[in-house]
């Protein structure tokens, strides 16, 4: 898919933040090349003026992201990013989150999620700072799963590989189990695959409202088991009860169970 760029100056780049964990949160970029169907930030879309196009074919460049953290520090937990995949294709050229780290006051406490292996591009970067954490999104999602749900981001396989990188070079891990569906989500392989290489765990059961319409659609058309379930309160509900009684099985250290 061609990506439509939009290269913007913003006036600020630390953002107040709710999200669990975390007091801020950066956003260099809007809009994510990783176009997964279930993306919670598709919601954006609604407020960028004009029509940017389909969620994925479009992303906002804030340029200026690493001159605005210049000599800045922010008390608290700083999470990057919310809206979009920080290391999502673009980035290589852009290199914009590359230049945030090396501008960013190193005493900040940081937590960085992606879906993508180009993250091990800045591990020299992150054992410059004293609290950091990196996180990959894993999920089970594979073959015809990974095409429908996550046509654009790398393979499981290749997260779990930088993640196995990343605790090799000694920076402090953590795994974010996402987003969790019944019946396509297998939690024990994820668990077993990734329980010697990360120091904690994230799990989050899927957003059916932030999901959307789409994703609803076709999980009704090509998975109507786990629609099913989806659609059931009860089911669901029992769905939950079972996947904690494996997640809370398993001798991690859980850092929270999202449950929307
Ligand atoms: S990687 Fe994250 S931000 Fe990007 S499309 Fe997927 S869910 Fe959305």
């Amino acid at each position: 898919m061609t990506t439509k760029l939009i290269k913007v100056k913003a006036k600020e780049i630390f953002t107040k933040t709710k999200l669990s964990g975390c007091d801020w949160v950066i956003n260099q970029y809007v809009g994510c090349q990783h176009s997964c169907l279930y993306c919670y930030a598709k919601f954006i879309s609604r407020w960028r003026p004009g029509n940017y196009g389909k969620w994925g074919s479009w992303v906002e460049a804030k340029m200026n992201a690493p001159e605005l953290v210049k000599g800045r520090y922010v008390d608290g937990f700083v999470y990057m990013s919310s809206i979009a995949d920080p290391y999502q294709p673009i980035e290589k050229k852009l290199k914009l989150s590359r230049e945030i780290l090396e501008n960013l006051n190193k005493k900040t406490k940081l937590a960085i999620q992606t879906k993508s292996d180009l993250v091990l591009r800045d591990k020299d970067l992150f054992k410059k700072f004293k609290n950091i954490e990196v996180g990959l999104t894993i999920n089970s999602f594979k073959g015809k799963t990974k095409e429908i749900f996550e046509p654009f981001s790398p393979s499981n396989k290749r997260r779990i590989k930088a993640l196995k990188t990343l605790k090799k070079n000694k920076i402090k891990t953590f795994t974010f189990v996402s987003p969790i569906i019944p019946e396509i989500i297998d939690l024990k392989k994820i668990i077993k695959e990734t329980k010697k290489l990360t120091d904690s765990y994230w799990f989050e059961f899927i957003n059916i409202r932030g999901a959307g319409k789409e994703f609803l659609d076709v999980l009704k058309r090509k998975y109507p088991k786990s629609y099913d379930v989806l659609r059931d309160k009860k089911k669901f509900q029992e769905f939950i009860k079972e996947s904690k009684k494996i997640i809370s099985s398993e001798n991690i250290r859980i850092r929270d169970i999202v449950i929307h």
